[in-house]
Order: C-alpha cells, then structure tokens, then sequence
C-alpha cells in the first residue's frame, strides 16, 4: 500500500433538510439536520484510506469550534493530519445547505475566513517516503511553485491533479501532472458538450480523464488515443455527493497499482458507482478492493 499526500481544502458541511425551500424573511423549521466534513482532497483521501493506503492531508486548519468535526472524521478516516497550518483566528471553510425534500435541489451559502496552504508551507513537508502527490487545482500560482519545485526535487514522484473548476490561470497547471482529472463541470465551462470533444481540444501531452456522470468517463491516454467506460449503476441510487472524488481516488488506487488506462478508468467508475448507491463516503459495507 502506499503513502500519498493531498493539498487542498478540508470543509464543514451543514445540511438542513427542509419540506420545501423557504420564502425570504420565512420561519421554517429544519426536518432534520446533519453535519459532514466535505472538501475535495480530504474527499479523495478518505476514499484511498479504505482502499488501504496512508494517507496525509497538507491544508489549513483553523483552531475553532467547526474544526473539530473535521478533525474528527479525519481522524476516524486515519488521515495524517501533521503537515497542516493551524490559524488562531478565522473560520474554516463551511457550506450552509439548505436540502429541499421535495426537489432535491441544494442552495449554499458558502462562508470562510480562512487562507489557503501556500507554496512556503508546502516546502517544510518531507516529502521522502511519499509514492504519489494529488493537488486540488487551485490556488494556482502557489500550486504552481509547489509542483515545479517537488519535480525537481523528486522526479520520479507522480502526481494527479484535479482541475474541477475554472479559474484564472489553471491552465498553468496542466503541463505539471503526470495525470490531469477533469470534470465534467469544467469541460462544459469551456463550452464543450462532451467528454471526447473536450479531451481532443487538449494539446498536452499528458494522460487526462473526464468524468461526465451517469454516462461515465473518458480518459485521453498519454500517446492521445481517446478511451472510454461506462458507469456502473448501482442498485438503488443513494447519493451522487462526492461521486467525482471517488472517481479521483479510484484512479489514484489503480494507477498506484500498475494498472493500464483502460483498467483505471473501469476501476474508477466501478468504485464511484458504487459510492453512489451508498450514503456518505463510507465504503466498508463494499468490500470494494
Ligand atoms: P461530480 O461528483 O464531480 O459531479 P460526476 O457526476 O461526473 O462527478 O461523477 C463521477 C463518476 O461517478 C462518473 O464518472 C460515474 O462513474 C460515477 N457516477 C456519477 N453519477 C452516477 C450515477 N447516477 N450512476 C452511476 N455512476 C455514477
């Protein structure tokens, strides 16, 4: 099993489930209420530890009360937590979902305080006993430095990083993974309708996929041959949330594991089909290995 290490961002989930979405300046009262820890690297993470690596989160922490679930469930997920900045003051990141039962729709309020782990943090990690890196594509020009300079130091070091969403510059970071995770969000911010379309606009030489959902996922392999699979429905569909993280993991694990392209895109949507037809990021009811 191996050693990865993940930057990006660990998040406070609170979802309360309502009958029907509130009127402005509306009293209503929650059917019910829970909290999770959310964010996708810590995501992918906790995926991987129950696939049986070991697993590290590198990100920011701030000391109050929000953090303690977070915490919690890293610890319960066996996430090495020691490479983290922990702030006295802030807010760490937290969503506000308001869940209306009858639609299924889900409105945020997103708030934080709460700086994002930089480039001089990143170069106090000893990065010796890691097998694989995985960064969250943002915080561009830091994630930049920090791959730029891991690859020099540790060329033989692969690494995966997720482009989920635009954002200014992100561009930049393609040229640096050894595999590139796209979602299907992004390619359609580019104006693409499908994963093909999108994968074959990428001028890089890099082995890249993109998930699209209940059609699956597609995968451009390094000498640009595009190829595909399906999903894999489960029985009863549970919950999507956290589906692509899933899918990030389940490539992270196949790769790790010698697999070719075309194995690692099938394990991932196995794995991520799977999660669907199960609340939450637990999988130890799957006995997926
Ligand atoms: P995200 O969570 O980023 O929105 P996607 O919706 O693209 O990610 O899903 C990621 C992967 O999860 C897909 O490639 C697919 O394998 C699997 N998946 C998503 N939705 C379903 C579904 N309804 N049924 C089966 N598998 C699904």
């Amino acid at each position: 099993m191996a050693n990865i290490l993940a930057v990006g961002i660990a998040t406070l989930d609170i979802i309360n489930t309502v009958q029907q979405f509130p009127q402005e300046d509306a009293e209503v009262r929650a059917l019910s209420q829970h909290q999770s820890r959310g964010g996708n690297a810590t995501n992918t993470l906790s995926i991987l530890s129950q696939l049986g690596h070991h697993c590290a989160w590198a990100g920011v922490l701030i000391d109050e009360p929000d953090s303690i679930v977070i915490k919690q469930d890293l610890a319960k997920h066996h996430i090495n937590i020691s490479n983290c900045s922990v702030l006295k003051y802030g807010k760490m990141p937290t969503s506000y979902i308001t869940l209306n039962q009858q639609t299924g729709s889900r409105t945020i309020v997103h708030h934080r305080d709460c700086p994002e782990f930089d480039f001089a943090q990143f170069k106090q990690i000893d990065l010796q006993h890691y097998d694989w890196l995985h960064f969250e594509g943002r915080n561009i020009s830091e994630t930049c430095m920090m791959v730029k300079y891991y690859k020099q130091q540790y060329p033989q070091l692969p690494c995966s990083i997720e482009i989920e969403k635009p954002r200014d510059g992100i561009e930049q970071l393609f040229e640096l993974a050894d595999i590139l995770l796209f979602s299907k969000h992004y390619a359609e911010s580019k104006g693409f309708e499908n994963a093909t379309a999108f994968l074959e606009s990428l001028s890089i030489n890099v082995t890249a996929s993109c998930a699209w959902g209940e059609l699956g996922a597609w995968l451009k392999t390094a000498d640009k041959q595009i190829i595909h699979s399906p999903a894999f429905s489960p029985k009863q569909l549970i919950d999507t949330l956290g589906a692509g993280d899933t899918f990030n993991a389940g490539m992270i694990h196949s790769f790790l594991s010698n697999h070719n392209e075309q194995q690692a895109i099938n394990y991932a949507c196995q794995l991520a089909g799977h999660k669907c037809g199960h609340p939450g990021l637990t999988l130890s009811q799957l006995e997926f290995n």
